[in-house]
């Protein structure tokens, strides 16, 4: 059973929770991006099993009127097996989820799948027209050209600041610099995307200039945090635009709320708190 300190990161182990959070979240006017916990399968077995659970996650999600949709990792799909693998679960995740109407987000993992992961997502998005999205990451010197071709392509674009520690030849890790490439690829995608952006983002600045660019060029855009963190500010966003909570759950919740906890101060002083109090 998942902790109740571990329950502000995760939404419970099964299909169930997670699907009652997101109705929560409804309520809130917030969607929900259901992402299944899972990654770095090196068998297929594993990859196969989330891709099934995935299947029949698309499926409930489609016989309810939830603001929901899911988030799925090339590596839980099965590409540490082998490209084909998770090339084979991807797509019958997204043919499964485009028959119920349910969008399919593709995260993006560190910098040796990106070409395997924007390759699969071009494919799968012109034969969907738009039912898939893909993020990238304004930490890797190559996501101004990826955007250019992203462009082109139909379906969503989530722009984050990236959660992998690229090589310094072809990323950075310096804050300054990756906010200012986060600041640019923004004007790309508000200035030539016709399918809309989301921002995934929780710093203030970054969703102020999200702001600033859409009065700028009228551009459709939607902002995505993470569950259980600045809930506050997702609630009052959402009365404005469109705003989507990104909500992992399963049973590989304790490596996730670790590194939640890790990453910043106040998520560790909300763990010791709930220890002490506990
Ligand atoms: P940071 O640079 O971490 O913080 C900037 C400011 O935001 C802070 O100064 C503060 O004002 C505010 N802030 C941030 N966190 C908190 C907090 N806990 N409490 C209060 N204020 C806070 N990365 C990938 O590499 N691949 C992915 O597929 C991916 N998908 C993601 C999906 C979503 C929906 C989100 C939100 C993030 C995703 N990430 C992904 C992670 C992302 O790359 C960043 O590591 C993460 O979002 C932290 O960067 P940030 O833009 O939120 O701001």
């Amino acid at each position: 059973m998942i902790p109740p300190l571990a329950r502000r990161f995760v939404a419970g182990e099964t299909e169930a929770t997670a699907l009652e959070h997101a109705r929560q979240l409804n309520q809130r006017n917030v969607g929900a991006i259901l992402n299944l916990l899972g990654e770095h399968y090196h068998a297929r077995p594993p990859a196969d099993r989330d891709a099934d659970i995935y299947c029949q996650l698309v499926e409930d999600i489609g016989n309810t009127d939830l603001n929901a949709c899911v988030s799925v990792k090339p590596s839980q799909l099965g590409l540490d097996a082998e490209t084909g693998v998770f090339r084979a679960n991807l797509e019958r995740i997204v043919e499964t989820a485009t028959a119920q109407g349910v969008f399919v987000w593709i995260d993006m993992e560190d910098h040796t799948t990106t070409d395997v992961t924007l390759d699969a997502f071009e494919t799968l998005a012109r034969e969907h027209e738009g039912g898939v999205g893909v993020c990238v990451q304004a930490n890797l010197e190559r996501t101004p050209t990826d955007l250019e071709l992203l462009a082109t392509v139909p379906g969503k674009v989530r722009l984050v600041k990236g959660a992998y520690d690229p090589p310094a030849d072809i990323g950075f890790a310096d804050s300054q610099r990756v906010n200012e490439a986060y600041r640019s690829c923004l004007e790309t995608m508000f200035e030539s995307f016709e399918d809309g952006v989301a921002v995934g983002s929780h710093d203030p600045a970054m969703i102020d200039y999200a702001a600033d660019l859409h009065e700028e060029y009228g551009t459709d855009y939607e902002i995505q945090m993470l569950m259980g963190v600045r809930e506050d500010a997702q609630t009052d966003l959402a009365r404005e635009r469109a705003v989507w909570q990104y909500v992992p759950y399963g049973g590989k919740w304790l490596s996730y709320f670790y590194r939640r906890v890790r990453e910043r101060k106040e998520n560790a002083l909300f763990a010791a708190r709930a220890l002490l109090s506990g």
